[in-house]
C-alpha cells in the first residue's frame, strides 16, 4: 500500500507551462482604467519589472526557469504527492484519492513558487523594495522570505481581519525582515480615506492592493507584486502540476478529476493547467474543478465582465468573473479566498466550459478540514478545506455511482497558523454564511465598467 510518491531535485521542472499557447479563445486584452482602451505591456512598467510583464503576455508554450530560481526551489521542491488511503477508508468510497502537498515550503503554502521568481526578476532589474498586500498572511510571508533571500526590502499591507486573527504571521514576516501594516492603514491616502469613512472595517484584499500600489508608484526603485490572479503568477505555479503528472505516473494512475481551492486562481492553475495540457495535447478529458467559498462566489455567481483588480480602481480593467470591485466579503476565516474577482485565464477557461466551479459554505469546509486532519494527519489551511469539501462530494458521488475514479487535489497549505479558526469552529462560533443573490446583484449593479 504505497502512500508517498517522491521525486528528486533533478526532477524539478525546467520550464513553466503557459496555457495561453493552447487556449482556443485567448484572454481579452486589459483596458486602461481611465480611457477604457486596450493597453500594451508598457502600461504595467511602473508596477512590475519588464521580464514579468513579458511573461504576462507571452504566447510561448514554455518559459525556462532560471537556474537560480530552481536552486531556491530545491530548498523544498519537489513536493510530495500522497495517496490518501485513510481518507478513502473513512469515506468508504471506491474512488482513489491523491493529494499534492505544498505545505512543505518554508512559509507553509504554494505561494513561494511565485514569490521566488518575482523577487528574482525584480533583483535582476535593480529594484530595491517591493510592496504587496496579503489576505491570510500566506502571500506576505512568501514574499518576505523571497525578498530576504535577494536582499530586497519588503512592505506588506495585511487585511486587518487577518492581522488581528493571525499575529504570528506578522512575526513570521518580521523574522524575514519585512514591514507589515494592518490594512486599511494610515500609511496611504486611500487607507486614510477608507478609515475615515468606515473606521470599523475589517478590510479587504481589494483595499490592501490599492494601498500597496499607491506606495509603489511614487518611487522608481520600488515595485509592486501580486500573489495571485495575474498570468505570470499562474505560470510560475505550473511546476506543481508538472511534478504531479510525474508522480501520478509513478503511482501508475492518472486523475479523472483534479480539484483545487480558488481565491484568485494561482494554486488551481498550478495544479490543473498541466493536466489541461494533457486534455489539449493528448485528447484526455480530465475534469478540473475550482472550489470557492459560498461567501465569495465569483465563479459560480459572479458576472463575466471587465472590472478593476482593486477597490480604488487603480489597476487596469481585466476581463474576469467578478462580484464587483467594491465588494467587501464577509469576515470568513479562509482569508486567502476573500477576493472579489478571478484571474483572467481561469475566467476565460470557465466561460469556455473547459473547467468547472463549485461553492461550499464555511461550516461544510471546516467539517471537511477536520475529517481530513483526523484521517491523514495534516491540518489543512482553511483555504485548502474548500478543495477537500469538493473531494468529499466527488468521492460520495463515486460511491453512489459505483465508480472507482481517481481524484487528485491540491493541499496547497497547512493550517498551523490558523488554530484560531479551528478553535472558533470547535467552539461553535462559525456560523454558516452564504452570500445572497440580492447582495450579489446589488454589488454588481454598482459596476460601471465595460461589459463583454
Ligand atoms: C493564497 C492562498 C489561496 C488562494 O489563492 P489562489 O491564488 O487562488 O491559490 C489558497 N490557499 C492557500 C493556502 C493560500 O495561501
Amino acid at each position: 500500500m504505497k502512500r508517498k510518491f517522491l521525486l528528486e531535485e533533478k526532477d524539478i521542472p525546467e520550464n513553466w507551462y503557459n496555457i495561453i499557447a493552447d487556449m482556443p479563445n485567448k484572454p481579452l486584452p486589459p483596458l486602461h482604467p481611465a480611457t477604457k482602451e486596450p493597453i500594451g505591456p508598457d502600461a504595467l512598467a511602473p508596477l512590475f519589472p519588464m521580464e514579468l510583464i513579458k511573461q504576462e503576455v507571452t504566447t510561448d508554450k514554455y518559459v525556462p526557469i532560471p537556474d537560480e530560481v530552481r536552486n531556491i526551489y530545491s530548498i523544498w521542491r519537489p513536493t510530495p504527492l500522497y495517496r490518501a488511503h485513510n481518507l478513502e477508508k473513512v469515506l468508504d468510497t471506491p474512488a482513489k484519492i491523491y493529494y499534492k502537498y505544498e505545505g512543505t515550503s518554508p512559509t507553509g503554502s504554494h505561494k513561494p513558487n511565485t514569490a521566488v521568481p518575482q523577487a528574482y526578476y525584480n533583483k535582476m532589474e535593480g529594484v530595491k523594495k517591493i510592496t504587496t498586500e496579503t489576505g491570510a498572511g500566506q502571500w506576505g510571508s512568501a514574499l518576505s522570505f523571497a525578498c530576504q533571500h535577494f536582499g530586497i526590502d519588503c512592505e506588506v499591507f495585511m487585511v486587518k481581519l487577518s492581522f488581528d486573527h493571525k499575529p504570528y504571521r506578522k512575526v513570521m514576516m518580521n523574522t524575514w525582515g519585512a514591514k507589515v501594516h494592518p490594512s486599511p492603514s494610515a500609511a496611504t491616502e486611500i487607507g486614510k480615506k477608507i478609515l475615515a469613512e468606515h473606521p470599523d472595517t475589517t478590510g479587504s484584499l481589494g483595499i490592501a492592493i490599492s494601498e500597496a500600489i499607491e506606495s509603489a508608484v511614487h518611487n522608481d526603485t520600488t515595485k509592486y507584486a501580486l500573489g495571485s490572479v495575474l498570468n505570470h503568477v499562474k505560470l510560475h505555479q505550473t511546476i506543481v502540476g508538472q511534478e504531479a503528472i510525474k508522480q501520478m505516473e509513478m503511482a501508475g494512475d492518472m486523475p479523472d478529476v483534479v480539484i483545487a481551492p480558488f481565491g484568485g486562481g494561482s494554486n488551481f492553475a498550478g495544479l490543473s493547467f498541466p493536466f489541461l495540457r494533457l486534455n489539449f495535447d493528448e485528447g484526455k478529458s480530465i475534469r478540473c474543478i475550482a472550489s470557492e467559498p459560498a461567501s465569495c462566489p465569483k465563479l459560480t455567481k459572479g458576472v463575466f465582465r471587465y472590472d478593476f483588480g482593486d477597490t480604488a480602481g487603480m489597476t487596469p480593467l481585466l476581463p474576469m468573473y467578478t462580484l464587483g470591485h467594491d465588494f467587501v466579503p464577509a469576515p470568513i476565516h479562509a482569508g486567502g479566498l476573500r477576493y472579489h474577482g478571478a484571474g483572467v485565464i481561469v475566467s476565460q477557461l470557465l466561460k469556455d466550459k473547459l473547467i468547472e466551479a463549485v461553492a461550499h459554505d464555511n461550516l461544510e469546509v471546516f467539517e471537511a478540514g477536520v475529517t481530513f486532519a483526523r484521517a491523514e494527519g495534516i491540518i489543512p489551511a482553511p483555504e485548502a478545506t474548500h478543495g477537500i469539501a469538493t473531494v468529499i462530494a466527488e468521492a460520495e458521488r463515486c460511491k453512489r455511482e459505483g465508480k472507482a475514479e481517481t481524484i487528485l487535489f491540491n493541499l496547497c497549505g497547512h493550517g498551523n497558523f490558523d488554530m484560531k479558526a479551528y478553535q472558533d469552529y470547535f467552539d461553535g462560533k462559525i456560523v454558516k454564511h452564504e452570500l445572497s443573490d440580492a447582495e450579489i446583484q446589488a454589488s454588481i449593479a454598482k459596476l460601471d465598467t465595460p461589459t463583454i
